[in-house]
């Protein structure tokens, strides 16, 4: 298999395991009411619980449980109606209560799974361990005073979920497939952001090195990295270390790292702690969490059609691609877009949307994208709506305008932001179909180039195609490729 680095000693296999903490989105904490929006002042969304002020009770955010139960759902998981909440003692500055609230072995979710989607239309599970619930902590600073550190509590005690997967990623290109996918699912439901800019995904990523088929190996763990590309590289990185520390006869300390961006290296922080070194006990100021199984149930009733089932729907009822699907439902807006778009053409047209649905998702994938990546525009700010991409694409496909001047309308539409048919219209685009205005421009591309229909019948076909072109120059590419096609052969093999 290609995902093995070859060492000097033989093939050893990378096996990654991560840990993603996902911000829930919910107005307020996960046990206050401070609220949570990104980028605010510091310390200007801190509670007296927050804070850690003595005597202060934590109440626990029904919208977050419910968000947690949701994630659960999408990846296909158990949900447990049963769990705890336990504080985890360490202390650090940025964490006043010392300790942080999280569940341990109760956790709300557990066993599920994710599809993730690789090169080649393959795709693989990949395991869920687990997802609970805990606060968030502060943030020290460091770089705002000489001698001082800071502190910011405002994400302390916002709710994240630790998503926890199996030992099953065997590349970096897998964590970076399965780290995708589950930003596409969270964003699906609504249940994190997934910006991984902003902090409110990041991966604690454990890697371990075997020989194929052996056992696990030791494995390190690099702690909160916060790009799918840095997730990559870490891993890559630390793979290749760990090898060339077996190889040399040494062995893998099972310890925390750091991913230093700049340098693109990992560097050990600490050994690795246990969770005793945690002495976790269940917080005595919060019951036991009860679900009923009725709530859970319309939960599940809640959840909107899922990127994978969406994928399979639009392969087998519209007969897209694999792969324009996969593209399509990578983000709800892009998918969204498609359905619209699709609805309005097929109205347009008057055919059945699995039959214009390929000229539809090609388009997207095509122009679309090409032309708000040259932008630097996502489709949820594109300049063209779904209803204007119908307009367009119908007169193509109804033979108004012919793929070539579409183009040029799409760039005026892009720029003028007017419609199509108006452009159309305005600038006499409409491709000429008319076999007696053709046959005219024929003619004369044929007496001008008399020569030439002379070899063309002396049988060098390959100047075919420069009548054609011929034709095409002389209508401003207006006229209809197929006719001008059809009746070229005709008056030439005359
Ligand atoms: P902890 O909570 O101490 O970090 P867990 O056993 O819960 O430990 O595992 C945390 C993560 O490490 C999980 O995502 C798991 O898949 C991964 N993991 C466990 N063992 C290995 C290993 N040998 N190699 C790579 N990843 C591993
Ligand atoms: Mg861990």
């Amino acid at each position: 298999m290609s995902n093995y680095i070859q060492g000097a000693t033989g093939d050893w296999e990378i096996v990654i395991g991560l840990e993603v903490h996902a911000q829930v989105i919910s107005q307020s904490k996960l046990f206050s009411g401070a609220a949570t929006a990104f980028g605010s002042e510091p310390n200007t969304q801190v509670s007296l619980v927050d804070s850690a002020m003595p005597g202060m009770l934590p109440v626990i955010n029904g919208e977050c449980v419910r968000q947690a139960v949701r994630t659960g759902l999408a990846l296909g998981a158990t949900i447990n109606l049963y769990s705890v909440f336990d504080r985890k003692n360490y202390f650090y500055a940025d964490l006043p209560q010392g300790y942080q609230i999280s569940q341990f072995k109760h956790p709300i979710v557990g066993e599920g799974d994710v599809v993730i989607d690789l090169d080649n239309e393959q795709s693989k599970v990949v395991g869920i361990e687990r997802i609970h619930l805990e606060q968030d902590a502060g943030k020290s600073m460091h770089d705002q005073h000489p001698t001082m550190t800071y502190v910011d509590l405002n994400r302390s005690g916002v709710a994240l979920m630790e998503i926890v997967s199996k030992p099953d990623m065997r590349s970096a290109e897998e964590a970076g497939a399965y780290l995708r996918k589950l930003r596409t699912i969270v964003r699906y439901i609504g249940s994190c952001d997934g910006n991984m800019e902003q902090g409110s995904m990041r991966a604690d990523v454990n890697v371990s090195v075997r020989r194929p088929g052996e056992e696990l190996g030791t494995r390190c763990e690099i702690k909160n990295v916060n790009s799918i590309r840095f997730v990559q590289q870490s891993i890559d990185y630390e793979a290749r270390r760990q090898v060339d520390i077996l190889e040399d006869g040494g062995q893998i300390d099972q310890e925390t790292r750091l991913f230093d961006a700049n340098s693109g290296v990992t560097r050990s922080m600490r050994s690795k702690e246990e969770a005793h070194d945690y002495r976790y006990f269940p917080d005595p100021d919060l019951l036991p969490l009860q679900l009923d199984q009725a709530f859970v149930d319309a939960q599940k009733e809640s959840l909107p059609e899922l990127p994978d089932a969406k994928k399979a729907r639009f392969i087998k009822d519209l007969g897209i691609t694999a792969y324009n699907a996969s593209v399509l439902v990578a983000e709800q807006v892009s998918a969204a877009y498609f359905e619209d778009m699709l609805a309005d053409l097929a109205k347009r047209t008057g055919k059945a949307e699995k039959d214009v649905a390929t000229a539809a998702s090609n388009w997207i994938t095509g122009e679309l994208f090409g032309a708000l990546n040259k932008l630097g525009q996502s489709i949820t700010d594109s300049p063209i709506a779904a209803g204007q991409a119908a307009e367009l694409l119908a007169l193509q496909l109804d033979g108004t305008i012919s793929g070539r001047i579409a183009k040029d309308v799409f760039e005026i539409m892009l720029e003028s932001g007017k419609g199509a048919e108006e452009i159309v219209e305005e600038k006499g685009l409409k491709q000429v179909s008319d076999t007696g205005a053709i046959e005219g421009f024929i003619d004369q591309v044929m007496t001008e180039n008399a020569a030439k229909v002379e070899e063309y019948r002396g049988g060098k076909d390959k100047l075919f195609g420069f009548f054609v072109g011929q034709v095409m120059k002389k209508t401003q590419g207006k006229a209809n490729p197929k006719v001008v096609n059809e009746m070229l052969k005709e008056k030439l093999d005359a």
